[in-house]
């Protein structure tokens, strides 16, 4: 029985890639029921042909030749079934991994349908009927569930790709590359301001580095704003994700501080402006926000999951030295 894997590709930002192989299946089946269909047929032929003939030898020679083909038919059917079971299976398994709710059984078994092949084969009176209907029968149910999970598929590939989008919208990755990372201070809530020299809230993160490095965009979004402000912040960007996110870059450096203006679409891990140390900072940092409906949430519990593992322990050990934010 064929598994198949749902990851999470960090390049491209998006759940991989269980569509191929499943459409290869689909295939497969399909072909294994235009096959059992052709024998099915042909030994219909088979027995039409040779049931008016009147010698007994010919009708003894016939009748194996119609249990060959018979015993094949059976097998391809079993075939078919186990394919379809595999394909069930997956398409449980998709759905789990998605939290799509799983197809009713009775659905998913799909009865055996009024086929006009059936009701004219019953119609004829043949000595094989049983074993003629049985079969039809069969292929027709066998039919019916692959219909079915060819529609289920689609559903779930429909929902997969809903969820890429919204996964590439969510601000999940670090702004600053952990090479050019020098400091950081995880202090996120009340902390006396190095500034002000009061008890403040520090509602993000600070990235400590070099002026100048790089600021990533987080996750896709439009830019909302870039541009110089007065409320402590200097050099700001914002960029709305969609879904209710919201992530704020500030004190961005003076001499270069945008590399994107309001309206611009951008992607995650797109260069979006420069570190600087701009408005109401006390060295050269990033501060770093999230908001989700317009209310703080902290960042570190978005992009750390998303750390390889050498950056995760950079940061980990940047974090154990308990810097101060610089605002
Ligand atoms: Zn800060």
């Amino acid at each position: 029985m064929t598994k198949i894997k749902y990851y999470y590709n960090e390049e491209s930002c998006s759940y991989e890639p269980v569509k191929i192989p499943l459409k290869i299946k689909l295939f497969r089946i399909t072909g294994y029921l235009f096959l059992a269909g052709i024998i099915a047929s042909s030994s219909l032929f088979g027995y039409y042909k040779s049931n008016p003939t009147p010698k007994e030898d010919m009708l003894i020679s016939n009748r194996e030749k119609l249990n060959i083909q018979w015993g094949i038919l059976k097998q391809e059917i079993m075939l078919i079934n186990e394919n379809i079971a595999d394909l069930q299976l997956d398409d449980h398994e998709l759905r789990e991994i998605l939290e799509l709710s799983d197809l009713p059984a009775e659905i998913r078994d799909a009865g055996i349908g009024g086929d006009n092949q059936i009701t004219n084969l019953k119609s004829q009176n043949l000595k094989f009927e049983e074993q003629i209907v049985n079969s039809y029968q069969k292929i027709s149910k066998l039919k019916a569930q692959l219909k079915i999970e060819g529609l289920s598929l689609d559903t779930i590939a429909k929902y997969a790709a809903a969820r890429d989008k919204f996964w590439a919208h969510i601000p999940a990755i670090q702004p600053v590359d952990h090479k050019d990372l020098r400091r950081f201070s995880p202090i996120y809530g009340m902390r006396l301001n190095p500034v002000l020299g009061k008890w403040m809230l520090h509602r993000g993160l600070d990235f400590m580095g070099e002026r100048g490095v790089p600021i990533y965009a987080t996750g896709d979004g439009v830019i909302q704003l870039a541009q110089m402000t007065y409320g402590g912040f200097g050099n700001l960007i914002i960029i709305d994700h969609g879904y209710g996110y919201q992530s704020r870059y500030a004190h961005l450096s003076r001499i270069q501080a945008f590399n994107v203006k309001k309206g611009d679409i951008v992607k995650r891990g797109q260069v979006i402006g420069y570190m600087g140390s701009t408005g109401r900072s006390a060295g050269i940092h990033l501060h770093y926000e999230v908001l989700k409906d317009k209310a703080h949430v902290n960042p570190i519990g978005f992009f750390q999951l998303e750390l390889e593992t050498e950056a995760y322990h950079k940061l980990l050990l940047l974090a154990k030295e308990n810097t101060a934010p610089l605002d």
